[in-house]
């Protein structure tokens, strides 16, 4: 998922990221509350309505956003007082309250409010953040359940029927705009999912994951990762913690990585990521290659009439050369931040298109080695 922070990816319009097969992106609920404002958003619509983005959108609860932003932030079993960082106004996120917020900006998928264990942090400090989380986690989904039917695409398109689809509630239902879907529940609603934490501490996750999913809910994701420590760390917490969620739901791994680590932690069953790196380092003229790493901004890249990758068949390297773009980031242009993004978002789409290419082959073979083995009538 391409993060878009302020309800834009940096740089890029959306009808570019339809164009690169963006198939569902991440909003900041902690910025968007500030600016422009959860009622502004609601009344347009919703995200969907408000940023012209017919595709599915997740938000974040803001509990990340208030832990890494907020040096002063106050937490305590209500949830988090913490100082804007546009104006040092103070404001407070609770459970409900990050839960009706996420309801007004209507995305797709949204996420239970968790509290982010720091790093590094002793067991004690660790379970106690642990279990704040899960209770948050109940009081989360009690919110949510009381006032899903706020939705602001729901009431006035799309009323929540009465029962239940007949498979249970896998089936997806049409919502606004028509081409999109609803994950998970069935309903014309929004997906709530829960958050495992735990921090560095195996058992711990163990424990978390096993009380978020007795709680329940459609999808579940690995938070409290990416917050300092060391790489191999972060891949054995994820590798054990997948293994205590159910396979058969999505698994949300939050806040990775490089396009190596997004291959690795795919292969391990984790469906879904998000991270700032692709746009971020595009902005910083870091660009990901087939060839690895390119800084464009290097005087090397002056006179190469080449394209930045030649294996990249995005609307930037079919048309551009590196010579170009050296000259766009040296000149401090805005188009240099459009273009190092366009390319970068192609580059990680394409890595995940070749993931998923790769599972299907998987599985078709095991498909069909199971039907070779089958023994005959
Ligand atoms: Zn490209």
């Amino acid at each position: 998922m391409p993060v878009g922070t302020v309800a834009t990816v940096k740089g890029v319009p959306q009808d570019i990221l339809e164009e690169l097969g963006v198939q569902i992106l991440l909003g900041n609920t902690y910025h968007l509350y500030l600016r422009p404002g959860v009622e502004t958003v609601r009344q347009l619509g919703g995200l969907h309505g408000f940023m012209a983005w017919p595709r599915a959108i997740l938000t974040d609860s803001g509990g990340f956003q208030v832990f890494s932003l907020n040096e002063l932030r106050k937490v305590s079993e209500e949830g988090v007082t913490f100082r804007s960082h546009l104006d040092g106004s103070s404001h407070f996120f609770s459970p409900e309250s990050a839960m009706e917020a996420q309801i007004g900006l209507g995305a797709d998928i949204i996420m239970a409010f968790d509290e982010c264990t720091e790093y590094p942090a002793d067991r004690a400090r660790t379970k106690a953040s642990m279990e704040l989380t899960l209770r948050w986690a109940e009081r989360s989904k009690k919110y949510f359940e009381e006032h899903k039917h706020e939705v602001p695409w729901n009431a006035a398109q799309y009323p929540v029927p009465s029962t239940q689809y007949p498979d249970g509630g896998a089936t997806p239902a049409p919502m606004a705009g028509g081409n999109i879907w609803v994950l998970g529940t069935g309903y014309s609603t929004q997906s709530l999912f829960g958050i495992v934490q735990g921090g560095m501490d195996l058992e711990l996750r163990k424990e978390s994951a096993e009380r978020t999913i007795e709680i329940g809910f459609p999808g579940y994701a690995i938070g409290g990762l990416s917050v300092g420590e060391p790489r191999e760390r972060t891949r054995e917490v994820v590798e054990a913690t997948l293994q205590h969620l159910p396979a058969d739901q999505p698994r949300y791994l939050m806040g990775v990585g490089t396009p190596e680590e997004i291959v690795e932690y795919a292969s391990l069953g984790v469906d879904m990521m998000d991270c700032v790196l692709p746009t971020r380092a595009a902005r910083h003229g870091l660009l990901f290659t087939a060839e690895g790493k390119v800084s464009i901004k290097q005087a090397r890249y002056a006179q190469d009439a080449g394209p930045l990758d030649p294996k990249c068949g995005c609307r930037v390297c079919q048309r551009y050369s590196r010579a170009y773009l050296r000259h766009l980031y040296a000149s401090n242009e805005v188009l240099a931040q459009v273009l190092n993004t366009v390319h970068n978002l192609s580059f990680y789409l394409d890595t995940m298109r070749r993931v998923r290419h790769s599972i299907q082959l998987g599985e078709e073979s095991r498909f069909l080695s199971s039907v070779w083995s089958r023994p005959k009538p």
